[in-house]
């Protein structure tokens, strides 16, 4: 790890946090955010989004709701276009780090900004965790490519010497068309662009988590420390569907499940009791 005296200064202030979502999630999935880990972070959330909506815009600072013109096709198509949209907007004021999470994403920003400050921003770092156990290979004009990418679904970070890297693979759209090109997800074509063209290695955090692993393997004792957690459905053996929610233990106190199917709330609470919503859901 590449420590700068610089860098210890790192805040929220230093993040872009881009998380993409859908107006059929807007009112399934965001009021979690909102209620937990947005206010912390307010000033650094950018929401790329595929519909207006007044009320959910309300919650974000000005300029910070975006309505990408690129979604109703594919949905691979949809989704690179808004990463691509989160890209452009990030690059026109670099900040110390582009980040990009899903709207079932949550984010323990104190975690997240203590875990960036351990990195130096005018180094090239490429921060999150790798679903995958092996290089993925794509093939790309006919040749086999192999390549390490991170899980959009676990969020991801990138410094910003890196970022600017990107910019002629990337910057004005050219992101979704690289991926469009050659038919690979978001997270994917990034993570290609990174570690392919660019060469620069994934640095792998495992406080990072998507609901592609099973979450319930977290110990309770351990929930503080991570840095994103999300929900889902977890299939073993591709049949067998569970849900893939973070396990309590008893350790935490949880919510009535109908209120928090996620368990995120709970954690959320759990961690910062005086936060916004908490109160009013009268944890035990
Ligand atoms: N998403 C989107 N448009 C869609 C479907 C999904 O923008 O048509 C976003 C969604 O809001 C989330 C991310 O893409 O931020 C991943 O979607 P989801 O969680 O549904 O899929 P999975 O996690 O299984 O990839
Ligand atoms: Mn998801």
């Amino acid at each position: 790890v590449q420590l700068s005296g610089d860098n210890t200064s790192t805040s929220i202030d230093d993040l872009f946090i881009g998380v993409k979502s859908s107006g059929k999630f807007h009112k399934v999935r965001l009021p979690l955010l909102l209620d937990t880990w947005i206010p912390f972070a307010r000033q650094a959330t950018f929401l790329i989004t595929d519909v207006d909506d007044e009320e959910v815009k309300a919650e974000f600072e000005p300029d910070h709701y975006h309505v990408s013109r690129c979604s109703s096709s594919h949905h691979r198509v949809g989704l690179v276009c808004k990463v691509s949209v989160a890209y452009d907007l990030y690059i026109l004021k670099p900040r110390r780090w582009f980040c990009m999470a899903d709207d079932d994403t949550y984010i323990n920003i104190p975690n997240l900004v203590y875990t960036l400050a351990q990195y130096d921003h005018t180094k090239d770092w490429y921060i999150g965790k790798p679903s995958l156990k092996y290089p993925i290979r794509v093939n790309i004009n006919n040749r086999k490519e192999s390549f390490w990418f991170l899980t959009g679904g676990a969020g991801y970070c990138i410094s910003q010497s890196l970022a600017l890297k990107m910019i002629p693979y990337a910057r004005g759209g050219k992101l979704r068309e690289l991926a469009n090109s050659i038919r690979i997800p978001d997270d994917v074509a990034v993570g290609y662009i990174i570690n392919s063209i660019l060469a620069v290695d994934i640095t792998r955090v495992p406080t990072f988590h998507s609901h592609l692993e099973g979450l319930w393997r977290i110990s309770p004792y351990q929930l503080k420390d991570q840095v994103t957690l999300s929900y889902g459905e977890f299939s073993s053996s591709g049949r067998r569907v569970t849900s893939n929610v973070v396990n309590t233990g008893g350790i935490i106190p949880t919510f009535p499940p109908p209120t928090d199917p996620t368990r995120l709330r709970s954690v959320h609470c759990y961690l910062y009791p005086n936060a916004r919503e908490c109160s009013r859901f009268g944890i035990a």
